[in-house]
């Protein structure tokens, strides 16, 4: 619902809230946000207060450094914690020059850019059901995350009620309240890992619902002595997390994914869409899978994908299509983690998706057997690509692939590309414990 300002004023009145918090989102998904006492409600909603975004990583040098946080009006909640010190009602801004215009380093204003490309395209949504995956670990004395989870349990599990449980199901507790439709929530199959699942909405609210949940969950976890994390491979030996994104493009008259002459009953747009999320791949992957930590989840042997394929009949592709149809026909891309920002990665994706629809791209055959037991000369003979095994990898993809640079626009991928190369040549300097053990009696 997009509230008007009257609106907006009645129901602060009527709950009496106390304060404003303004959020948005930085170049590396981490949000951001500022707190307003209500005394200046009007200059919110007059798209008045201004902040230094110079602060910001990836946003701006300190030479041009005012800018503007105007409200999105259908963003409004009233926050269900910190009521003892007066209600809280949040609302998601995007980030606007001096001029007036929408500041392209902004996340969130590049992707309605995106999707304003899409419209024009002649379609009204692309729909996004994320299923982000988490571990709850122990916090020691001072609060600190420990690498202790408190279970053994495992995909699925019943267990006697245990704190990790009872933490999940608060987390679903307080999402409902934030009006989230919560599909399912369920322990993963890593010990100390969860997924909780809600349901699809279109691009932008799906990727706002992605940063509130993560609020959320690292909320609630504090609250039960846990720290939560969404880095994708906390612990080697076991599964990672991903945040699998299962993804429809819709038109007026519907999803326009199903067909029920088609081939599996998938439409032709879907298998255009399909070819452009295949043919983008590397580069798409660089932003889904933003982190060197990312491509420790990327192995054989952990339920995420490595090789560049597609399956509607076997689960360990990049891209799987779960059995729905009708108006639940999608495609589930699995290679995505929870440490991607989700503005920039459902702008990659869509952006490859389109160019398979503007460029009546065809996807290569589907892969129904196990990829990981091929010979690397089988691959190459079906033409199954790999997915980057390193952050430097992905951003040399990055670099060459017009398309999904595009889709982040220059601002945003200057800031990308020399932030992650930095972060990866940091890594790229430090020496691991793993080599220690490795060389240091050897040589
Ligand atoms: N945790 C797995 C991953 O890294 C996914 C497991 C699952 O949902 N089947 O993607
Ligand atoms: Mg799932
Ligand atoms: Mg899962
Ligand atoms: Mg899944």
């Amino acid at each position: 619902h997009v509230y008007t300002n009257d609106e907006v004023r009645e129901l602060i009145k009527k709950e009496d809230v106390r304060f404003l918090r303004l959020m948005f989102t930085d170049l590396f998904g981490t949000m951001k946000s500022v707190d307003l006492p209500i005394s200046q409600l009007d200059k919110l909603l007059a798209n008045k207060v201004m902040f230094d975004g110079s602060s910001i990583d990836g946003f701006v040098r300190i030479e041009e450094s005012d800018m503007y946080l105007y409200p999105d009006m259908g963003t409004w909640l009233i926050s269900p914690w910190g009521a003892e010190h007066g209600k809280v009602a949040q609302v998601i801004c995007s980030v606007h020059l001096t001029n007036g215009e929408p500041f392209m380093g902004d996340p969130r204003n590049n992707l309605k850019r995106v999707l304003s490309e899409m419209k024009d395209a002649g379609f009204t949504a692309f729909n996004i059901g994320p299923e982000p995956e988490f571990f709850l670990f122990e916090t020691d004395e001072n609060g600190e995350p420990t690498l202790k989870v408190n279970d053994e349990e495992n995909y699925f599990d019943l267990e006697a009620a245990d704190k990790g449980e009872d933490c999940r199901r608060d987390i679903v507790l307080a999402l409902e309240k934030l009006g989230f439709d919560v599909e399912a929530a369920h322990h993963e199959v890593a010990p100390g890992q969860h997924e909780v699942d809600f349901k699809y909405s279109d691009a932008l609210e799906a990727a706002d619902n992605i940063q509130i949940f993560k609020l959320v969950v690292k909320t609630i976890a504090k609250k039960y002595g846990f720290h939560a994390t969404f880095m994708p491979k906390p612990l080697s030996g076991i599964n990672g997390s991903g945040m699998h994104m299962n993804m429809s493009v819709f038109d007026q008259d519907g999803n326009t994914f199903y067909d029920e002459n088609g081939k599996l009953q998938l439409s032709e747009t879907a298998y255009k869409f399909l070819a452009g999320v295949m043919k983008h791949a590397r580069a798409v992957t660089a932003i889904c899978d933003p982190t060197v930590n990312s491509y420790k989840r990327l192995v054989p042997g952990y339920e995420a994908p490595v090789y560049v394929a597609w399956s509607a009949h076997n689960r360990s592709p990049m891209v799987r299509v779960p059995s729905d149809r009708g108006m639940g026909t999608r495609l589930e891309l699995r290679s995505v983690d929870p440490s991607a920002n989700p503005y920039l990665a459902i702008a990659a994706i869509l952006a490859a998706g389109l160019d398979g629809l503007k460029n009546d791209l065809k996807p290569a055959d589907s892969v129904d057997e196990n990829i990981y037991t091929m010979t690397e000369e089988e691959r190459v003979s079906r033409e199954i690509l790999t997915l980057p095994d390193t952050l430097h990898n992905a951003l040399k993809s990055l670099a060459t692939d017009e398309v999904v640079k595009a889709a982040l626009g220059d601002h945003l991928f200057y800031n990308f590309m020399e932030a992650k190369t930095m972060e990866y040549d940091a890594y790229r300097q430090s020496v691991s414990r793993w080599e220690q053990d490795r060389y240091m009696s050897t040589y």
